[in-house]
């Protein structure tokens, strides 16, 4: 594949496993679900944005860099797996980070200090570009060589990670003996599912690919997803043709907003806890599996069918969500 000849710097641990969800299957009565174990990516507690840096931290390293900028929310897995990456690859990191919900010192912003990260913090989302490019000037007044990673690592480069998952799935779902009908994945700033798309294309796969909103309106996150997926076919020189319906994107599961918890989230979390031993999380599975069960509740998979569920990752964000999840608050 044309991904196989990018820089591509080994942190996860891959093949991540594919797992059967017998248990949740009975319980839900449809299609055959399985699980997809990108929270085991291993690095510094995993998660999907592992793939995306093999990529980008790997380009970072052909440019000379020794320093790496990010941004995100305060409960960021992605500034949590780049701090980690920043480390495997001899570099300092540099994270700038914006309020959220749960903003205080447990889940990833715990980890991100433990991992020994350059931590600057912003009033406000909108703010964050700014405070990065002063950043990256000032450490390169200093003689540094700063490399800014975009948010969630979703650019054209990062979505490669996915495309290249894709291919992992499909050696895996031949194992298995058959194609998955649906692959499902939270999504957030497009990377993940921009990157499934691209695979699924360049594979000529059939596979639906699914992704489930974490906080932004439909047409939004769709069309994020479709400059993602065309920028990465850039990076490869490939051309890609996209169909409207090439890029499925539900809505209606992130309740009053990102990171907000909804009864849904905590229903679904406590769920997968329950029947499978599955750890999700508050932010983003949690609310893809609440929607994957109700997709699978209104009967848009036939019975037949065997639909993938992407874990993503974020189980830290778990502690500093504590809250919704005490007993007492059944
Ligand atoms: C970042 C993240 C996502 C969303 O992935 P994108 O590539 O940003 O769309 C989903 N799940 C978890 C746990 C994440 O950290």
């Amino acid at each position: 594949m044309l991904y196989d000849d990018l820089p591509r710097m080994r942190l996860a641990h891959l093949p991540t496993p594919i797992e059967e969800l017998a248990r949740l299957t009975d319980f839900l009565g449809g299609p055959r679900l399985f699980i997809k174990r990108d929270d085991c990516t291993g690095l510094a507690s995993g998660g999907n944005k592992t793939r995306k840096l093999e990529f980008l931290v790997a380009d970072a390293a052909a440019r000379g860099a020794d320093a790496l900028i990010t941004e995100g929310g305060v409960q960021s897995n992605h500034c949590r797996q780049t701090a980690a990456a920043a480390l495997k690859a001899g570099m300092t990191c540099m994270l700038v980070l914006s309020p959220g919900y749960a903003d205080e010192d447990t889940g990833n912003l715990l980890l991100d200090r433990l991992l020994g990260a350059r931590i600057m913090r912003v009033e406000s989302t909108g703010a964050r570009a700014g405070a990065m490019r002063d950043a990256a000037d000032s450490l390169a007044r200093a003689g540094r060589h700063p490399y800014i990673i975009p948010t969630g690592g979703s650019n054209g480069l990062g979505a490669i990670g996915y495309a290249s998952c894709m291919r992992e799935i499909k050696d895996q779902s031949e194992a298995l003996g058959f194609e998955f009908d649906a692959i499902v994945s939270a999504s957030g700033s497009g990377g993940t599912q921009g990157g499934l798309v691209l695979g699924a294309k360049l594979l000529d796969s059939m596979t639906r690919i699914i992704g489930i909103s974490d906080g932004e309106p439909r047409e939004a996150l769709a069309e994020r997803v479709r400059e993602v997926a065309l920028e990465g076919a850039q990076v490869l020189g490939s051309e890609l043709a996209l169909a409207d319906d090439d890029i499925i994107v539900y809505d209606e599961y992130y309740g009053e907003g990102y990171g907000v918890p909804s009864p849904q989230m905590v229903e679904a979390v406590r769920l997968l806890a329950r029947k499978e031993a599955i750890l999700l999380d508050p932010v983003y599975t949690g609310k893809a599996m609440a929607g994957l069960i109700d997709l699978v509740r209104k009967e848009v998979f036939e019975a037949n069918q065997n639909v993938l569920f992407i874990h993503t990752g974020g189980t830290p964000a778990l502690f500093a969500y504590r809250e919704s999840f005490a007993e007492r608050w059944r």
